[in-house]
């Protein structure tokens, strides 16, 4: 690495961020766990509840969805949110869903409990700033194309302006492999934990795109270091707007929990 990582070298104790009743970065592995996006209402309600009593701790779904085409589903916006926060109470769990554009930041945060920065709008440094001016806890994706270090910057850009609630979020990145949607960067996990005081999550689900490889890829992360995952789950993958094919169905879900339990006591 070329350029400092300037609060690495002036912030020696790690970043632990409390939600509710469950710390980030604490050692406890984070679960996080729901659909890519927002849809019908009742199903949300139902699979929070579900995902609640497997031992999941915080509940996503994107209501503004950044999707590689204009014609695909974009999410259900405001509305989406209100279902979000609305499914999140009602199982007692709180709520991250992403932020595209500067303009929604205002609406977002008065539903999410953490903002997620996806990554295609890691280097939207405008976006970031005005993140780094809110209260909220903001998971940073990595972008497909970013080096670690330009990762690390770019969450600098949310620390400098005075919110040091920041939690790195490893999701795989582009390279010549096709057989995966992306390439998780395991490697970039044990880094992150050694240059950085963040904590980082590792998502399987965009990272593989396939959901048979969602589970092994989930403990390599937490193998190597990471503070928790962030998985995908839908009860009707094939019916799912959004990333479906990736998804997890919630039995498999808790099979992973068990597992990932099952490592942490060994
Ligand atoms: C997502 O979490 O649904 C998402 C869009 O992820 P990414 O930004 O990693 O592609
Ligand atoms: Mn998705």
């Amino acid at each position: 690495m070329s350029t400092p990582v300037l609060t690495s070298k002036t912030h020696k104790e790690k970043t632990v961020i409390i939600i509710n009743d469950h710390t980030i970065g604490s050692g406890i592995p984070t679960v996080i766990a729901g659909p890519c996006a927002v849809e019908e209402r009742q199903d949300l309600i139902s699979l929070a509840g579900t995902l609640k009593d497997m031992g999941v701790h915080i509940l996503r779904g994107g209501a503004y969805k950044p999707r590689t085409s204009p014609y695909d589903f974009q999410g259900l916006r405001e509305e989406g949110l209100i279902i979000l926060n609305e499914a999140g109470k009602a199982a007692g769990l709180p709520v991250i869903t992403e932020v595209t554009d500067i303009r929604d930041i205002e609406t977002v945060i008065k539903y999410a409990d953490i903002v997620q920065v996806g990554s295609r709008n890691m280097q939207n440094f405008a976006l970031l700033r005005e993140l780094g001016k809110t209260h909220l806890p903001v998971l940073l994706k990595r972008g497909f194309a970013a080096t670690i270090e330009e990762w690390l910057l770019a969450a600098e850009y949310i620390l400098a302006e005075g919110n040091w609630q920041v939690i790195l979020c490893e999701r795989g990145i582009r390279t010549f492999e096709k057989y995966t949607r992306n390439t998780f960067d395991v490697s970039a996990i044990a880094a992150v934990k050694h240059l950085s005081h963040l904590p980082v999550i590792g998502d399987p689900s965009h990272a593989t795109g396939r959901p048979e490889l969602v589970a092994p890829v989930a403990k390599a992360a937490m193998a190597a270091g990471a503070d928790g995952i962030m998985v995908e789950v839908h009860p009707q993958p094939e019916k799912a707007l959004c990333d479906g094919f990736q998804s997890l169905l919630p039995e498999q879900m808790q099979r992973l929990i068990r597992e990932i339990h099952g490592m942490v006591n060994h």
